[in-house]
């Protein structure tokens, strides 16, 4: 059977490697004659498998040991309600940096517990690029400051990080986690949905400063509270144990095929650049979002055309391109080139464009 392309925004491609091994084991997980999916989470085998995980993580992403690893569920979406729920309790601020969908339904969720503020906004040029802001503009005693390091829907990424002193910065990183080096210091939390370049859907991974724990709003449910997860290991209730595992496998990919995330960075780089330098290139392409700001992850593109594009994503899917239909606020093409997206993926791609221009001038 011959495998796609595929250029989904999330769940999205997974290296072929881990799938092999995922497949090897789905039987009999390294003689204990069951399945990851079937084996209590309880047990020694599966302990060692989530231990694993968190240590690959730490080591990958170079996490310092005054932050807890949080292996939960309910997507980043859940965290939009989450970190208000933990983390606006002292002065009750925060502040936001709207730079798509993503930022804006974070934004949304703080709104409903506290005073949230819009300190910068891309809206105005349907957020494509990353807005500046200023150390005058955040608010002085702001509980923390939200960014979307990369924007999933738009294809921006943020290239500097704000300088926010003593507020903590959280960053959603669902869509560039592990895609290149990032300093953890810098930030309160990061989160991210795993389905992008992580591992399958129902994955959540946060990682927070120990010191930001604690602090929940009383009426916090049980199971949104920070600290009961971070004072059971994850394994307060059932975690997405399955999940978990690919996850395993992927990091192990990262740091034992790849070479860990400079290299990672190195190869991500190379490949938006086969892309975006023949989008500068083409008559009938153009990217849609400011060079400075471009996403190494996700990158949006039209042909001016409607039916032209309807036409290209058509033509694209057949020839085994799928998933290349941009998101439905921006129309056109959208090409997701996580880590697992092999340059040849992009090369190919870039070759059917070229045909497709030259068939359709
Ligand atoms: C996909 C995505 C989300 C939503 O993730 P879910 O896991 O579906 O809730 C949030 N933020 C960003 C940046 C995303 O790419």
């Amino acid at each position: 059977m011959a495998r796609v392309y595929n250029f989904s925004a999330g769940p999205s491609t997974l290296p072929e490697s881990v799938l092999r091994i995922a497949a090897d084991e789905m039987l009999d997980y390294q003689g204990s004659g069951q399945s990851v999916m079937e084996m209590s989470h309880r047990s020694k085998t599966y302990d060692a498998i989530i231990k694993e995980c968190e240590a690959l993580l730490r080591e990958v992403m170079n996490i310092p040991s005054n932050y807890k690893v949080l292996f939960l569920q309910g997507g980043a979406s859940s965290q939009f309600g989450m970190i208000p729920l933990n983390l606006m309790n002292g002065s009750g601020k925060a502040d936001f940096n709207i730079t798509g969908q993503w930022a804006n339904k974070a934004y949304q969720e703080s709104a409903r517990y506290g005073e949230a503020h819009i300190v910068a906004s891309s809206k105005d040029k349907t957020f494509s690029y990353i807005p500046a802001w200023k150390a005058e503009d955040f608010t002085e005693d702001a509980d923390f400051v939200h960014i979307c390091v990369n924007n999933t829907i738009y294809g921006t990424r943020f290239t500097e990080l704000p300088e926010t002193g003593n507020v903590p910065l959280i960053g959603d990183i669902s869509s560039c986690a592990l895609s290149e080096p990032i300093d953890v210091s810098k930030f309160g939390m990061l989160y991210a949905g795993a389905q992008k370049n992580m591992g399958p859907a129902g994955l959540t991974v946060v990682i927070i400063r120990e010191d930001l724990i604690g602090n929940a709003r009383d009426i916090t449910p049980t199971m949104f509270n920070y600290k009961t997860h971070a004072d059971n290991d994850s394994m307060f209730n059932t975690p997405p144990c399955y999940a978990i595992y690919i996850c395993k496998l992927v990091l192990e990919w990262i740091k034992n095929e790849i070479g860990g995330l400079e290299n990672m960075k190195e190869i991500n780089e190379k490949k938006a650049a086969v892309l975006y330098d023949f989008l500068d290139s083409s008559e009938m392409f153009k990217g849609t979002v400011e060079k400075k700001d471009r996403s190494l992850m996700n990158v949006p593109f039209v042909t001016g055309n409607e039916e032209l594009d309807a036409k290209f994503v058509k033509e694209a899917a057949a020839a085994g391109f799928i998933n290349l239909k941009g998101h439905r606020s921006v129309g056109g093409m959208r090409a997701s080139i996580y880590n697992a997206m092999p340059i040849e993926g992009v090369e190919k791609l870039v070759a059917f464009m070229k045909a497709f221009e030259e068939n359709n001038k």
